[in-house]
């Protein structure tokens, strides 16, 4: 990959920030966007802008057209089997609340379990908590060794007949641990226990086919994969996403309306209420044609010799400790430098020009875990640069001088 070439490609990594270059590595939390994924979002609406679906005149026929377009790209981009399987939703946070408000709904009973384990971020926590709340049900959380990596053993034992839906981070947000999903997904299956598998740092890393994986539901956020915020994808097996309930209700999701009764629209608009994200969702798109394009096996080898790079370099620095050594990983560094709080070493860090995140991750049990505050987070992608991390590293000693 020239990574030069295709830096060219995002015109923020041109920016300047307090007279330094900037070193955007924040990319866990949101990725930058494309001029490809910009002109599209900005031609849709200075040319097709129009409701869709249930227009007759030409722009809404046209913006229906690229909307309905963008869900077949999801569907190949992911390698689901029908395009009825990709449900539009804000983001990932919201899919899974589709799926634990719908699906606990539908199946979830009081005692009943639920798995989920002790690296999710907040939006695979609490919206099972709430639905237990709601009935009485058990929520079970498989534990994390010192490097960040889930005991598989004790993952076995907390599954249970009573177990009645497993919701697992494919990639930790805080510690870069890519879990073993797929051994998960078989071993859940050999005990007909469907799989939820939060996506939120997968999809831009690795190629991901949810057939290979026969994962139940997989959920991502469009803005973390190149694409706009305020958009992302719930994909469900067809058998299950038949099975549940509306989400939400309003227009779009509806077959008929009378007083006395409603029929609910076929799939995937059952799950689709209110006028859409037309625009992000062909953001989107566009965001997945791109990544086709770098080839998801370029990306997944350019990060990873970014992550062997910065994993030698960073611990070349003394006093700090790294969060998350797992086997299989993903280029996020999480790091405390000495006794110095996250806080004041990223505000530092930013003075000097980069962009990086502290705190807990919204994985509070996670820092529980390890006793900590937080850490100081640096998530890097494909338009990252070994000289970047050589920045990175001279200015963390530099922070050290500084906080000395
Ligand atoms: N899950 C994981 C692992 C995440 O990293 C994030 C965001 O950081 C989310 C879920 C929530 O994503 P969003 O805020 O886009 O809904």
């Amino acid at each position: 990959m020239d990574i030069k070439k295709i830096r060219e490609d995002f015109p923020i990594l041109k920016r300047e920030i307090r007279g330094h270059k900037l070193i955007y590595f924040d990319n866990a939390a949101t990725t930058q966007k494309p001029l490809c994924v910009i002109n599209a979002i900005s031609e849709y609406y200075k040319r097709v802008n129009s409701n869709v679906h249930r227009g007759v005149h030409f722009l809404s026929d046209m913006a229906t057209d690229s909307f309905e377009e963008a869900r077949k790209t999801t569907k190949e981009f992911i390698n689901a089997s029908k395009a009825e399987e990709i449900i539009f939703v804000r983001g990932t946070t919201e899919g899974i609340n589709l799926v634990a408000s719908s699906f606990g709904e539908k199946f979830i009973k009081e005692s009943d379990e639920i798995i989920i384990s002790a690296m999710e971020h907040h939006s695979n926590i609490v919206p099972w908590q709430i639905l237990c709340e709601r009935k009485k049900a058990v929520l079970k959380i498989i534990p994390f060794n010192d490097k960040g990596e889930i005991i598989f053993d004790e993952f076995k034992n907390l599954l249970s007949g009573k177990t009645k839906i497993i919701s697992l981070v494919h990639v930790s947000n805080s510690l870069g641990t890519v879990n073993p999903v797929k051994k998960i997904i078989d071993y859940a299956h050999s005990k007909n226990v469907p799989v939820l598998i939060d996506g939120a740092q997968s999809a831009q890393h690795f190629k991901i086919d949810v057939q290979e994986l026969d994962c139940d539901f997989f959920v991502f956020s469009g803005h973390k994969i190149y694409g706009p915020t305020g958009i992302g994808i719930l994909y469900g097996k067809e058998k299950w996403l038949e099975e549940m309930p509306p989400y939400q209700g309003g227009g779009e999701m509806i077959e008929t309306v009378t007083f006395k009764k409603t029929t609910y629209n076929k799939l995937p608009y059952k799950f689709e209420a209110g006028t859409p994200d037309i625009s992000g969702a062909i953001g989107l798109s566009e965001a997945l044609k791109y990544l086709n394009r770098l080839g998801l096996a370029n990306i997944s080898e350019h990060e990873k010799q970014l992550l062997e790079y910065g994993t030698n370099k960073l611990m070349s620095i003394e006093g700090i400790k790294i969060f998350g050594t797992a086997k299989e990983k993903v280029s996020v560094f999480s790091f405390l430098l000495g006794n110095y709080h996250p806080y004041d070493v990223g505000v530092l860090l930013d003075k000097l020009g980069i962009a990086l995140r502290t705190g807990t991750h919204c994985t509070i049990p996670v820092m529980d875990i390890f006793k900590i505050p937080g850490t100081v987070r640096a998530s890097l992608c494909f338009y990252n640069t070994k000289e970047e991390l050589d920045y990175l590293v001279e200015n963390i000693n530099r922070v050290k001088e500084i906080l000395n």
